[in-house]
């Protein structure tokens, strides 16, 4: 067997462990990133039923619309498959291959869809999140993964200094934001998830919808992107000032931003709580007095998924552990002025200290 697939083999014997060790009978994953993790397999969410089923005795069954089945056997030669056509019932067909005692665990992301019909069929069973098995496999990548962000990243940071030769003043953020997508695409990204351009008092919302709005020289702009690369995810963040007349309160607020994130990297080892991350950045800007303009939390993890576990955010007392990689984007927002924020995706190394991924200047950029 190819190595990729002995990976997600061993993967399922992780997860039938975890399902052994509590008690749950089995793990029903449609389409979702705990998927394409366990099984290597990718298809779209749709009204037929897609759904692999990882049993507490180590069997694994992916059930697939007979229209898929090609597909899946292309992807997943390895899995054993049953396949349902157009007028069978797929629930039935998942609930008899449930068949130790206990709960079932559906992925976070199954729709009510599925998961209301599959209470019916497997009535009697309580229903837990498969993120309670699969997060602690999830978070903690291993080389393969690693190496995976490291490109994904490595590609965003080589997007970003082309950005930034071209002309902000008088075009539409849209432009900005097209422009920047083609430059993720041609450094190696193949899907674009978003770009966000919030230019001047846009930059103050946090998920600002990049839009129409006109950039004018003396506009701040938050420009936050990122993709998929081979299926992992980049997200980065840096912040630029379009003509080098840069109001005083926008430099502080950068420096400000920048020391807290810092404070964000010094706190982020193995051992600390996700919290004590969130903590150390946001004393910085607290500190500073703009703690009311901090809206969001420090960070998130980041792997098949552009946001998943461990959350840097209070009341998170998970510890770090070596091989966790998450973002550290401490911003600022000012209504109706501007924004700041700062993002790289960062790596626990097995040295116990967090490394950057992101490698793309961090100074506030002068653009034209
Ligand atoms: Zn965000
Ligand atoms: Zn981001
Ligand atoms: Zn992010």
């Amino acid at each position: 067997m190819p190595a990729e697939r002995l990976m997600y083999q061993s993967r399922r014997e992780q997860a039938s462990e975890a399902l052994r060790a509590r008690g749950i009978a089995a793990l029903l994953l449609s389409p979702s990133s705990d998927l394409a993790y366990l099984a290597g397999y990718r298809i779209f969410a749709s009204e037929r039923l897609t759904c692999l089923v990882v049993s507490s005795a180590g069997d694994a069954t992916l059930v697939v619309p007979e229209l898929e089945s090609p597909r899946a056997e292309v992807a997943a030669p390895d899995l054993a498959q049953r396949t349902w056509g157009e007028t069978e019932d797929p629930y039935a067909l998942v609930a008899s291959l449930v068949t130790a005692k206990g709960d079932v665990a559906v992925a976070d992301q199954m729709w009510s869809l599925f998961v209301l019909r599959l209470q019916s069929a497997l009535r009697g069973r309580g229903f837990q999140l498969a993120s309670v098995v699969t997060r602690g496999l999830r978070m903690c990548k291993d080389a393969y993964e690693r190496e995976a962000l490291r490109a994904v990243s490595a590609a965003a940071d080589r997007a970003f200094p082309r950005l930034l030769e071209r002309e902000f003043a008088g075009r539409t953020e849209r432009q900005i934001g097209a422009e920047l997508a083609a430059l993720l695409r041609d450094e190696g990204h193949d899907e674009v998830t978003f770009t966000i351009v919030g230019s001047g008092p846009n930059g103050a919302s946090p998920h600002h919808e990049t839009g129409d709005r006109r950039i004018e020289r003396g506009d701040t702009v938050v420009l936050d992107f990122g993709g998929t690369r081979e299926w992992y995810c980049s997200d980065i963040t840096r912040t630029v000032h379009v003509g080098a007349n840069v109001d005083d309160e926008v430099r502080r607020v950068h420096d400000i931003v920048r020391r807290s994130q810092e404070a964000g990297y010094a706190a982020a080892r193995t051992g600390a709580t996700a919290a004590s991350v969130d903590a150390a950045s946001r004393r910085v800007i607290d500190d500073a007095g703009y703690g009311e303009r901090f809206i969001h939390r420090t960070g998130h993890g980041i792997g098949l998924d552009g946001h998943e576990h461990p959350y840097l955010v209070r009341g998170n007392e998970e510890r770090l552990e070596p091989g966790m990689t998450f973002s550290i984007e401490p911003g600022i927002y000012i209504p109706g002025r501007f924004g700041v924020r700062i993002e790289d995706i960062a790596i626990l190394g097995d040295d116990g200290r967090a490394e950057p991924l992101n490698r793309a200047d961090h100074a506030l950029a002068i653009v034209r």
